[in-house]
């Protein structure tokens, strides 16, 4: 259940701001886990993986060389170019430096653009099931978000009717993700393009976050700026944190047109400054370095063995699954839609296996349950064992 945070004693900023949705579940592990017993986690939404080496040593060495001061707002000339020449890679299209700003994480980058582009008496459309982040962030620019529910026959997928029906003269635009957080559904090129055109149409704003972009196992790595169509007002959010198992680090970066990347790190620059200096030489590494690149496939080349397991036993309890082409994640069905059927199932699951998973009410599905496969090698089979035995 999500709580206001509504106080008398708060400005009318955070009014329709909520408490985290997993509150409930949270707590039962903090008492499990003060009892001593056993709590296997497949609620993460971080890959339990190390960093690659030579980021880390990246880091270091930035500080030994002095790099421990303030760099431009928008970031590192040289990280900048590192991501545009990335960006260039998975869709073939250039972008200049200046149409890129370096984040704390992506998270700052999909609030900066949020609070840029939409304000009061703007409608926002959140294809859902979604990660629950997008709406607040939506609220906080006092912009109300409009959950579009995707159709559940194709892995909860939006297509360019969908959000074309749910549309009003409010709608000033969308955010969209793939491969998604929570259902790991990855739109094709052709569902996109769709989309797409559709907003060029409307003049709506895409926010396109590809956190997951080079988590993807049926096909190659690509970017809405690879597309046949473009609509100049895209902003394409990217990040080094789960690519590249670095979501400590806290680095992201927004990718848009100019005037719009201008207007974001002009916020940035009255709230946070430039991301952290260590951190951005670390993602230069990341970025630029083959040996991380070979850390990386390492790593997805586990997730894609992990996710053919979890894909067999969920097959042989005939489960109902979004199939998840990317990101890291395990969608699938427990029940009716009946309010609180996935805490129950959450819940049970915690109780009586200590295996924690996120109940899909979360993120607007009840019914559904998420659950992360790329959390410690040791908890995935006991894991995937208990859910199968209570999904039996
Ligand atoms: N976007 C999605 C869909 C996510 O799932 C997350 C993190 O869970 C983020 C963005 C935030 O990532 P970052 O660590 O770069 O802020």
């Amino acid at each position: 259940m999500t709580s206001p945070l509504s106080s008398q004693a708060f400005s009318s900023n955070i009014l329709r701001l909520e408490h985290s949705a997993t509150l409930a579940v949270a707590s039962k592990v903090r008492s499990r886990r003060e009892k001593g017993l056993r709590v296997i986690d497949l609620g993460l939404g971080e890959p339990m993986f190390r960093t690659p080496a030579s980021v880390n040593a990246a880091a270091v060495q930035a500080i030994s060389d002095g790099h421990t001061h303030y760099t431009a707002v928008e970031g590192l000339s040289s990280l900048r170019a590192a991501i545009a020449k990335d960006t260039e890679r998975v869709s073939g299209r250039g972008v200049k430096p200046e149409q890129i700003v370096v984040t704390t994480g992506s998270k700052q980058a999909l609030f900066n653009a949020c609070f840029v582009l939409f304000g009061e008496g703007d409608d926002v459309l959140i294809p859902t099931p979604a990660w629950p982040t997008y709406s607040q962030m939506v609220t906080l620019a006092r912009a109300e978000p409009v959950a579009v529910r995707g159709d559940s026959s194709n892995d909860w997928k939006v297509s360019a009717d969908i959000l074309a029906s749910a549309a009003t003269n409010r709608t000033r635009g969308l955010v969209l993700n793939s491969p998604c957080n929570p259902t790991g559904a990855v739109y094709s090129p052709a569902e996109l393009e769709e989309i797409v055109r559709l907003a060029a149409e409307r003049g709506w704003w895409v926010i396109f976050d590809e956190i997951y972009r080079d988590l993807i196992y049926d096909a190659e790595p690509g970017s809405i700026m690879g597309l046949n169509v473009s609509n100049s007002k895209t902003i394409v959010i990217g990040g080094v944190a789960k690519n590249f198992a670095m979501t400590g680090w806290r680095i992201g970066w927004a990718i848009g047109p100019e005037d719009v990347v201008g207007a974001m790190t002009a916020v940035q620059s009255n709230t946070t400054s430039n991301a952290c200096t260590i951190s951005q030489y670390a993602a230069l590494e990341a970025l630029t370095s083959q040996d991380a690149a070979a850390e990386r496939r390492v790593m997805l080349s586990v997730l894609r063995a992990r996710r053919q397991m979890a894909l067999e036993l969920l097959d042989s309890v005939d489960a109902e699954f979004s199939h998840p082409g990317g990101a890291f994640y395990l969608f699938f069905r427990v029940g009716n839609n009946t309010i609180g059927s996935s805490e129950a199932f959450a819940s049970r699951l915690l109780d009586e296996h200590g295996v924690v998973v996120v109940p899909g009410s979360a993120f607007g599905a009840e019914g559904w349950i998420r659950a992360s496969y790329a959390g410690l090698e040791e908890d995935l089979a006991v894991g995937l064992n208990a859910i199968a035995s209570c999904l039996r």
